[in-house]
């Protein structure tokens, strides 16, 4: 198996400056990752750990202070690559007035698709999303685990080879948690490599391939699935010695 993703030495610290003074605030230390192409791996920490830093560095939506990043055999910042990358972010937002298709025209046209092809992609992530019937329904009226569904749809409109998705199952009922662990899987024996934050353990057991435990911006321990199968819900007891061991987290 080859690395799609490689993470060098990477740091981030956030820095602000007001009336003359200067805070800075340490969202990661030092990481280094790799993830094989067609894996699911899910990132776990406490909040404030460095799950979204890194997701957003990977996204180019951060500057690293430190280190380097590369994807699918490019170094980042590379516009090519970021063009295979679908995100799911932590609170899609999408204008309220706008339908569901309009959503995903609209993400199509700025992921470059062109736009006779716009419909069809359209109509390919619906399906996969099983919003299809949905598709005419204001983003107003939509459920939370609707705009949730859209999100991933809009995620997969270009048809990206790796996936990002931030928290994508916090906040939904059984059902709508169970259908985006279906998604997630489906994706996934399609060929996609999957990228994942979450505070829900029991279902990165479920789903991934290989689990990263961050906390206080550092990549503690990374883990396979053969490491925590067998024993059901070990993954979580792993999690909490891991962080009892480090003396808790630093608030
Ligand atoms: P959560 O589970 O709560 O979403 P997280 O693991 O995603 O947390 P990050 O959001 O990456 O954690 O935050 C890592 C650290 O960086 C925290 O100490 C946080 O306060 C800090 N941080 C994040 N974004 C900023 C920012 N824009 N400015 C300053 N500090 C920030």
């Amino acid at each position: 198996m080859s690395a799609i993703l490689s993470i060098k030495n990477l740091t981030k610290i956030y820095r602000r400056s007001h009336l003359g003074r200067t805070t800075s605030t340490v969202g990661l230390k030092n990481l280094n990752l790799e993830i094989n192409e067609g894996e699911i791996m899910g990132l776990i920490g406490p909040n404030g750990a460095g799950k979204t830093t890194t997701l957003k560095l990977i996204l180019g939506l951060l500057n690293p202070t430190e280190g380097e990043i590369f994807l699918m055999g490019k170094k980042l910042p590379d516009p090519t690559v970021i063009q295979r990358v679908g995100f799911l972010p932590e609170v899609p937002y999408f204008p309220r007035n706008f339908s569901v298709q309009e959503v995903l025209y609209f993400y199509g046209r700025l992921s470059g698709i062109a736009e006779n092809q716009i419909h069809s992609r359209a109509e390919k992530v619906l399906d996969l999303v099983r919003m299809t019937k949905r598709k005419d329904k204001h983003v107003r009226e939509c459920s939370k685990g609707m705009l949730q569904r859209l999100s991933l749809a809009q995620a997969l409109i270009h048809d990206p080879a790796f996936l990002i998705f931030d928290e994508p199952i916090t906040g939904l009922d059984p059902v709508g948690l169970t259908e985006m662990r279906e998604m997630i899987l489906s994706l996934n024996k399609s060929g996609k490599t999957i990228l994942f934050s979450s505070h829900i353990i029991s279902e990165v057991e479920k789903i991934a391939h290989s689990a990263g435990i961050m906390a206080n911006g550092e990549m503690v321990k990374v883990l396979t699935s053969k490491e925590w199968k067998g024993q059901s819900g070990s993954l979580e007891k792993i999690f909490v010695d891991t962080i009892h061991e480090r003396g808790g987290i630093e608030l």
